[in-house]
């Protein structure tokens, strides 16, 4: 994609999200599993413009906090739209979620129960539960997840206190690798919803989670991964058992739609004596790093490679340097990495990162002062009128 600045003197970072990449996202999970429906993980990015995308196309959305379900709310989401999926709820987001009808959430512990039951009378509970995660990037299931065993102690725990539970969910870890490990979990839930049933609690509710990724490039396709979900809900929750099945997928929607453009805001040439020899090592200062759009480099393994490129076209025979990207921070560590190839750049220019659109924007912070890079949406007609029509057909 190609992000132009259209003033001179504009050299604050920026982000363009592609929403016909977003749209066409998501005609291919609904073609893929159209059992499914998809609750996005607005914990991966909370962009308006994606949300209200989104929402016209009717998916739901995931949210962890209060502040999450508030913003879901001020774009027209209803509580429908909405599932309150983090196992660790502070008592006012939990009081927040009662005020505004937002019924359903997850849980994993007796604590948690008891702390729900208290303070929300119409709670619906999805019971989550830990599944195998060995073979994602990103593990989860030590911090949440109820193991099977502990099923029905909790169920039991929660007809004592009179609350409702309507189903189970699990989360194979985000980047999975191996579709095999949503089969087992769907197996793993079905047995849990057994137990649920068998104690007279109406189940009707299985969410997948999320896990999937975004990039074109991974391991195993989308594609590969809804056959076997497909097949294994079919085998355990078949379209008669009335169970309506739904995921929270985050950076499967998010990744590629995002692409960041960096300035070069500073510039230093290491020439070991040589003014111009082609050895000469760049360090290039841009203005995101690990304290802003990038900070997924240190805190997510699934993040896709950074592989910036010039924003002006370069001809192939173009003198390319070692070259290190640094962030704009105080921090020493604040570095992208030191081995790309690139051609000499010169301070103003602009480089472009595409697929970045997942746990970007959402874990960026404002450290020194730096402000966070603002969002540009860009949509065709054709795909604006189809979301216009998807959001009237709703
Ligand atoms: N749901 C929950 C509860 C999560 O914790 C996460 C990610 O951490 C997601 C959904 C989204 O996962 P992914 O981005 O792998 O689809």
């Amino acid at each position: 994609m190609t992000a132009v600045a259209y003033k001179s003197d504009i050299e604050d970072s920026f982000y363009v999200a592609n929403l016909d990449r977003l749209y066409m996202m998501h005609l291919r999970w609904v073609t893929n599993l159209p059992r499914v429906r998809p609750f996005f993980a607005v914990k991966c990015n909370n962009t308006p413009a994606v949300l209200k995308m989104l929402r016209a196309l009717g998916t739901g959305f995931d949210c962890a906090s209060k502040n999450e379900i508030k913003l879901i709310l001020s774009l027209g989401g209803t509580p429908d739209d909405i599932i309150y999926a983090h196992t660790i709820k502070p008592l006012s987001h939990i009081k927040y979620a009662y005020a505004h009808g937002i019924n359903r959430m997850t849980f994993d512990n007796e604590e948690e129960l008891v702390k729900i039951s208290l303070n929300h009378p119409n709670v619906k509970l999805v019971l989550r539960i830990s599944v195998d995660d060995s073979k994602s990037m990103l593990r989860l299931n030590t911090k949440f997840g109820a193991s099977l065993e502990s099923v029905g102690k909790l169920l039991k725990r929660a007809k004592e206190l009179g609350v409702d539970v309507i189903g189970v969910s699990f989360h194979v870890g985000s980047g999975c690798t191996d579709s095999a490990a949503f089969k087992q979990a769907i197996a793993d839930a079905r047995y849990a919803f057994d137990i649920g049933s068998l104690m007279g609690f109406q189940m009707n509710l299985l969410d997948i989670g999320g896990g999937f990724s975004g990039s074109d490039s991974f391991k195993v396709t989308f594609e590969e991964f809804s056959e076997v979900i497909n097949a294994a809900l079919n085998d355990f929750f078949p379209p008669e058992s009335g169970v309506r099945v739904i995921a929270e997928p985050g950076r499967y929607y998010a990744e590629s739609v995002f692409t960041l453009a960096v300035n070069v805001i500073a510039k230093k040439v290491m020439t070991d004596g040589e003014e111009n020899s082609t050895k000469r090592k760049m360090i290039y200062y841009i203005n995101e790093g690990l304290h802003s759009s990038m900070n997924f480099i240190v805190s997510d393994p699934c993040a896709s490679k950074v592989n910036p490129y010039p924003h002006k076209p370069v001809g192939r025979s173009e003198q390319r340097y070692m070259t290190a990207l640094w962030g704009p921070t105080c921090d020493g560590q604040d570095k992208l990495k030191d081995t790309y190839h690139l051609p000499e750049l010169h301070i103003g220019d602009w480089l472009l990162i595409d697929n970045i659109g997942a746990y970007s924007i959402t874990l960026s912070s404002d450290f020194n002062g730096f402000e966070r890079a603002d969002v540009y949406s860009a949509v065709t007609a054709e795909t604006y009128i189809l979301k216009l029509l998807h959001a009237k057909l709703r």
